[in-house]
């Protein structure tokens, strides 16, 4: 099963994905942390992709689709995957199709975490996350714990440098101009689900697979 989770920045993609993914048992895939344990670890994939995270814009089509394709080319990839921020533009969505056909595999449900816009800047700026397992807290909505050590791993707790009031407005921006095309395009292939991205996270995550079922 091929499972890909649209939403715009902040509507809880990265909270869903760990959850969704032991459920079905498939391996839970996000872009967007691959290139941060690389910015952190500083490769150089991670230099390539720093200044584009950084600023809020999408990392280049190219550098990113070889990077899905290399990792979907894996062994623990080849039940099914769940895409967390992939893909973000039409198109990476063809490339992903084209690569998919290749393997005689579609993607069988595109999940759109759909919530209202004033909701987004409070969620992002709030954001805490960790450096190690990418585990996601809220400082108003669920706080991470006071010594700022992640109790799933040890690891450091720290906010996203495109968390900042700068980088994440810009970042909505930049959904709204290349990944909204993308919902479109899910929409015309029939795959879309819409599921509402408010509430606690596991009303968020029941109502995600209602929708699958
Ligand atoms: P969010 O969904 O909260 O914006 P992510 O952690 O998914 O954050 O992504 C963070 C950053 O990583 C993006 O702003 C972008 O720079 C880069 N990125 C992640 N996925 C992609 C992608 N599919 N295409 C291009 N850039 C990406
Ligand atoms: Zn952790």
């Amino acid at each position: 099963m091929i499972i890909v989770l649209l939403g715009p920045p902040g509507a809880g993609k990265g909270t869903q994905t760990g959850p969704l993914a032991r459920k079905y048992q498939i391996v839970g895939i996000s872009t967007g942390d691959i290139f941060r344990f690389n910015l952190n670890a500083g490769t150089p994939l991670g230099l390539e992709a720093k200044n584009f995270m950084n600023q809020g814009l999408l990392v280049p089509d190219d550098l990113t689709c070889r990077l899905v394709e290399d990792r979907l080319s894996q062994p623990d990839a080849q039940n099914g995957c769940l895409l967390d921020g992939f893909p973000r533009t039409v198109y990476q969505a063809e490339e992903l199709e084209k690569y998919l056909a290749k393997k005689g595999q579609k993607v069988d449900y595109c999940l759109l975490l759909d919530i209202p816009e004033k909701e987004l800047m409070a969620r992002l700026t709030g954001r805490r996350v960790c450096r190690s397992c990418a585990a996601v807290w809220h400082l108003t909505f669920s706080p991470p714990p006071a010594n700022l050590v992640c109790d799933r791993c040890g690891g450091e707790i720290y906010q996203r440098d495109d968390d900042g009031e700068v980088a994440a407005s810009n970042r909505l921006k930049v959904y709204q101009a290349q990944t909204q095309p993308v919902v479109d395009w899910y929409k015309a292939k029939g795959t879309l689900k819409t599921v509402t991205a408010l509430g606690p996270p596991a009303e968020v995550e029941k109502a995600i697979i209602k929708a699958m079922s």
